[in-house]
């Protein structure tokens, strides 16, 4: 299972256009070539919509007029398809150009793809993630009453709108998923953490949250059973210090080791704390390893000389 970071698409000092994703979304796809190389056979990709989403509210924010915003589960639902079609029809030409397509694969196809979570996750008393653009105190103020959005003050400056990150349960397509991996396909799937949706009686209803990807990776790689779980982010390794003149990059850990990190609060909440909890819950669930690292060294993480490893006990 490989997690392609949302910044994977968009870099830092990119304007997001047509061109840049698919020229970023290359990169995915090497990495896929590079796995099928390495003997790998059974591949399952996931990849984040944080900007995506963003992108996405503000368009329709600005469209109003013009036609009714949707809400948040089906904007969701468009980050999938948006990114899922850029990295088939990207993954499925760079497996063309090295002979691989019908040979070694199948195929690549994405799913629009739901995940369970619990109505009664604290969560969602308590939202937490920032969504959307950035507004001014009385804006947000207008925005709060009119729309009944809860809105908080982002320490990055300015008043943004707050949704709940609640804890993935279970991954709804799950069993089609393991079907198309197991017959030769390459999935994409979970993209942007799932699209939330929590049960009630018998019924699945959806709710306006959003699944950390990382922690719905792992969901997805243990219902599956696959045994490594690869992170790839914007950093080249986990750090200990991160941020201060002691920082220390990880080569190894153990995941009593990650454990023991993450409680002395080494790992930043909603950036490496998730992607350090989804490789140590990964573990536990019977994982064999996880492995955290730069996209642009996808080759090397895979290989398993480059980024942060972290093994059974
Ligand atoms: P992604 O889109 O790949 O999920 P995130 O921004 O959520 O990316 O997470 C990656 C970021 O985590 C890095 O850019 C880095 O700034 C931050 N980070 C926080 N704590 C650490 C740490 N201990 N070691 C490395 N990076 C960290
Ligand atoms: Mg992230």
């Amino acid at each position: 299972m490989i997690a392609f970071g949302g910044n994977a698409f968009q870099r830092k000092g990119e304007k997001g256009t047509v061109e840049n994703y698919w020229k970023n979304a290359r990169q995915a796809a090497k990495a896929v070539v590079e796995a099928i190389n390495l003997g790998f056979r059974k591949i399952v990709l996931t990849h984040g919509n944080g900007p995506q989403v963003g992108v996405l509210l503000e368009w329709m924010e600005k469209g109003e007029d013009v036609a009714p915003p949707m809400s948040m589960d089906i904007a969701g639902a468009m980050t999938q398809g948006w990114l899922g079609y850029i990295l088939v029809q990207t993954i499925h030409n760079e497996l063309a150009r090295h002979g691989l397509l019908g040979n070694k694969v199948k195929g690549v196809v994405a799913i629009v793809n739901r995940v369970l979570v619990d109505k009664s996750d604290p969560a969602f008393s308590n939202p937490t993630k920032y969504i959307g653009r950035y507004y001014t105190a009385e804006e947000a103020a207008k925005l709060m009453k009119e729309k009944g959005w809860e809105m908080r003050p982002d320490p990055r400056g300015g008043w943004r709108r707050v949704v709940p990150s609640p804890d993935p349960i279970d991954n709804i397509e799950k069993e089609a998923i393991k079907t198309l991996v197991e017959n030769g396909w390459i999935v994409v799937a979970s993209g942007g953490g799932g699209i939330p949706v929590v049960a009630n009686d018998g019924m699945l209803e959806s709710v306006e949250a959003v699944i950390d990807k990382d922690l719905a990776a792992e969901k997805l790689a243990t219902a599956l059973g696959v045994g490594i779980l690869v992170i790839l982010t914007d950093v080249d390794y986990v750090y200990l210090n991160y941020g201060t003149p002691q920082a220390k990059p990880i080569h190894r850990m153990t995941v009593t080791e990650a454990k023991k990190y993450l409680a002395e609060g080494h790992f930043k909440p909603g950036s490496m704390e998730p992607k350090v909890k989804a490789a140590i819950r990964f573990i536990d669930n019977g994982g064999l390893e996880a492995r955290i690292g730069h996209l642009d060294k996808a080759a090397d993480v895979l290989k398993g000389v480059s980024g942060t490893i972290i093994t059974r006990d």
